[in-house]
């Protein structure tokens, strides 16, 4: 008898990066490869956590609260929200 084990994450929103909490399905402990991308707002904070970003199908994030975008894949991008407006003026 071989022993399957089955990697996964979920995308609530709760875990990040490559953290995985195991989910019980049946008898078999399914961890799964994160495929969705969590990107929080460095400005906005929920309680006691950044919030998360929404993600755009073009693969670009938005927060609905500041309006502050990014793009994981291109650290070049600049975003033009106010917020980091300031950030530019103030330095
Ligand atoms: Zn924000
Ligand atoms: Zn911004």
């Amino acid at each position: 008898m071989t022993l399957t084990i089955e990697f996964s994450l979920t995308v609530d929103g709760i875990i990040e990066g490559s953290v995985a909490v195991p989910v019980v399905s049946g008898c078999v402990v399914r961890i799964e490869k994160m495929t969705e991308q969590v990107v929080r707002c460095p400005y906005c904070v929920l309680g006691n956590y950044f919030v998360p970003m929404l993600s755009r199908p073009e693969g670009w994030f938005i927060c609905s609260k500041c309006g502050h975008s990014a793009i994981p894949e291109k650290p070049e991008f600049r975003c033009f929200c106010q917020k980091c407006g300031e950030l530019k003026r103030a330095a």
